[in-house]
C-alpha cells in the first residue's frame, strides 16, 4: 500500500538546521538566547501593527498567560468560541474560571457576534460580567473582527485572539493575532509552521510582553537570590526550537501559497458536485492561510455522509478528520453554559477536513483525487 497521506505534516524549508547548529555551536541550549530573540523579531516584523511577541513553550501556554494577564481568577466567567480545539478552552479552567461557550456563524464558522452580545448581556444582568472573550480563527479563516472588536470595546472586555491556526491570515489587510488585546500563535507539529512544539503570545505593549516573559520564567523578582512575589510558570521557548522557527519564517509565505493551492485543488474537484461545499472566504475582506481545507456534505443531496468519505479515504491510507467537536458538546464541559443554536453542531455533523499540507506531492494529490472520485462515482 502507498505511504500514508497525512492531514497536515511538518514541512521544513532547509535553513532550520543552520539555526539549530548555531545554538549548539554557541552552547545556547536554554530557554533563552539569540534564536529566541531572533524568532520574536521575525514574528514582530511579519505581524506588523507594532506587535510585541513573547515566544513560549506552546500555544496553550500563551492562552494561559493571556488569561493571567487579563486578571482572570477563580469563578470569573470567560466567553469562548464553542467550535474549536480544546486547548482554546482548557486554560480557562487552569485559572479556576468558568468557560461560557458561544456558537459560530455560517460565514466564517467562528464566533457569532449576535450570540456573543447576548452572552455578555446575560452575564452583566446576573452581576457577573465576563472577564475576557476568546475568539478563534478556525482553520485559518479570520473571524468577523469588526463586529467582535466593537462588542469587546463597547463592553470593555479583554479580547484574546486564538490565532493558533491562522498565522499569515488577514482581515481587511491586517494580520490575525494583532486585533485583540492578546493574540496567540502555535508552532505545534501540525500547524502552518512548526518548531515541533511551541507558541507565542502577541502583545500590544512592550510592558505586557515583558510581563509575559517574567511570568513564563518563574516570576523571579529582581534580586541576587531567588525571590518571588507572584506565582510563575515554566513556559519559555527553548533556544534550540526557536532556531527551527527562524528557518520556518523564511518559508512561511511560500507555504501559505501552497496551502491555498490545496484549497483551490479541492474547489476544482468538488465544483460540479451538488451537496458538497468547500469552505472558502465569504468576501475579499478575508484572506485565509487555509491551514486546513474543509468541506461540508449535505447528505440529503449526496446520499452519503462525511463519515462515509472519511472511511473510504482511510481505506486508501489517506487521513481526513471530522471538524472540531464543539466544546459545549464535550463530556468534560457538559455543565458549562452555552449561548447559541445548532450552527456549530451541524457543522460538526456534516464537515470534514481534508489533507492540506504544503508538502503534498503531485503524486499524492493524484491519489487523493482518485480516491475522492471513486466516492463521488458511487
Ligand atoms: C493548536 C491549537 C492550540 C494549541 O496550541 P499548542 O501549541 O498545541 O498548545 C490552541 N488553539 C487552537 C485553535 C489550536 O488549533
Amino acid at each position: 500500500m502507498q505511504n500514508k497521506i497525512w492531514l497536515s505534516s511538518p514541512h521544513m524549508g532547509g535553513n532550520e538546521q543552520k539555526y539549530v547548529q548555531e545554538a549548539f555551536d554557541t552552547n545556547w541550549i536554554a530557554p533563552l538566547g539569540p534564536n529566541v530573540n531572533g524568532f520574536e523579531k521575525d514574528l514582530e516584523e511579519y505581524l506588523g501593527n507594532d506587535s510585541k511577541v513573547a515566544c513560549l513553550s506552546s500555544g496553550t501556554a500563551a492562552l494561559h498567560l493571556a488569561l493571567v494577564l487579563a486578571d482572570v481568577k477563580l469563578n470569573d466567567e470567560v466567553l469562548c468560541q464553542s467550535m474549536t480545539f480544546s486547548a482554546s478552552a482548557n486554560p480557562i479552567t487552569y485559572q479556576g474560571a468558568k468557560p461560557v461557550f458561544v456558537d459560530s456563524e455560517l460565514d466564517t464558522w467562528n464566533m457569532c457576534p449576535i450570540h456573543l452580545e447576548n452572552a455578555i448581556k446575560e452575564g452583566i444582568s446576573k452581576g457577573n460580567k465576563p472577564k475576557a472573550i476568546i475568539i478563534v480563527h478556525l482553520y485559518g479563516m479570520p473571524a468577523k473582527m469588526d463586529e467582535i472588536s466593537a462588542i469587546a470595546k463597547k463592553h470593555e472586555i479583554v479580547l484574546i485572539e486564538d490565532a493558533a491556526e491562522a498565522l499569515g491570515s488577514t482581515y481587511k489587510g491586517q494580520k490575525c493575532g494583532t486585533f485583540g488585546d492578546y493574540g496567540v500563535l502555535s508552532f505545534n507539529g501540525n500547524k502552518i509552521i512548526t518548531t515541533s512544539g511551541g507558541g507565542a503570545l502577541v502583545c500590544k505593549t512592550e510592558e505586557s510582553k515583558q510581563k509575559a516573559i517574567f511570568l513564563a520564567t518563574q516570576a523571579r523578582d529582581n534580586a541576587p537570590h531567588y525571590q518571588h512575589s507572584e506565582i510563575g510558570f515554566n513556559y519559555r521557548m527553548s533556544n534550540v526550537l526557536a532556531g527551527i522557527g527562524r528557518g520556518q519564517m523564511e518559508v512561511l509565505d511560500k507555504h501559505i501559497g501552497l496551502r491555498r493551492e490545496m484549497n483551490q485543488f479541492y474547489i476544482e474537484i468538488f465544483k460540479n458536485i451538488e451537496g458538497i461545499d468547500v469552505f472558502v472566504e465569504p468576501s475579499t475582506d478575508y484572506f485565509s492561510n487555509h491551514w486546513l481545507s474543509c468541506i461540508t456534505i449535505d447528505e440529503q443531496k449526496t446520499g452519503f455522509s462525511s463519515e462515509y468519505i472519511r472511511l473510504k479515504l482511510l481505506g486508501d491510507n489517506i487521513e481526513s478528520r471530522p471538524l472540531w467537536k464543539p466544546m459545549h458538546l464535550q463530556p468534560v464541559f457538559k455543565s458549562s453554559m452555552y449561548f447559541g443554536n445548532l450552527v456549530s453542531e451541524k457543522l460538526f455533523n456534516n464537515g470534514l477536513c481534508l489533507p492540506s499540507g504544503s508538502n503534498l506531492t503531485s503524486k499524492e494529490r493524484e491519489q487523493i483525487k482518485e480516491s475522492i472520485s471513486l466516492v463521488l462515482k458511487r
